[in-house]
């Protein structure tokens, strides 16, 4: 049995994403996706809630046919301590996939196996630049799952995004 581990704030969750995960389903025996950065919401960067999220990625991931596992882990003061607190919020894993330098080098000192995965369509499959086209108007459909598509539009995504770019521009 191994279960890998794939790391990401998803804000939203994109075919980049979606890409790297079908690789992984036919790597590991199950998936753990941990939704990083859980306590963030309805902010520029981060518009969606953790348990919106829970729902994007949850939903896209019954694609596969693999056993998975989609859990909030909120972020801490010290990353000293950081992956303690991840291996405290998921099942036993064998393996981490991610590549950001950040939770590289963390997983890489705790001796946990880090494997690197291709960036797809880094200039679309991007979150930055889904919100900014959400934001402008421009269409961002065609980067994310169709499912993903419904939930975003189910929750007023695209309003919600506006409002919150508004707020900013008045407190600032
Ligand atoms: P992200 O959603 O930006 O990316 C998730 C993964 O998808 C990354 O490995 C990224 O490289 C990959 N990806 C993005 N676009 C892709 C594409 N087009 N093709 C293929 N892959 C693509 O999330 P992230 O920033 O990597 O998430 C890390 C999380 O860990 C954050 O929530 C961060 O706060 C958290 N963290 C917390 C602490 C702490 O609390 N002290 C420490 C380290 C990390």
């Amino acid at each position: 049995m191994r279960r890998g581990l794939y790391l990401g704030r998803f804000q939203p969750y994109h075919l980049g994403h979606h890409q790297v995960l079908k690789k992984i389903a036919k790597e590991v025996d199950e998936i753990i996706v941990g939704i990083g950065s859980a306590q963030k919401s309805h902010e520029k960067e981060n518009p969606f809630t953790a348990g919106e999220r829970v729902l994007m990625v949850s939903t896209a991931l019954q694609e596969f046919n693999i056993k998975y596992y989609v859990i909030p882990i909120e972020d801490i003061q010290r990353n000293s301590l950081w992956v303690s607190h991840v291996k405290s919020m998921v099942p036993p894993f064998e393996i981490a996939y991610t590549n950001n330098p950040l939770v590289i080098e963390l997983f890489s000192e705790a001796g946990i196996e880090v494997k690197q995965s291709p960036l797809f369509k880094r200039n679309n499959y991007s979150g930055t630049e889904i919100r900014r086209r959400m934001l402008s108007g421009d269409k961002w459909e065609q980067f994310v799952p169709e499912k993903v598509v419904g939930i975003i539009r189910g929750i007023n995504g695209e309003r919600r995004l506006a409002t919150i770019v508004q707020s900013d521009q008045v407190e600032n």
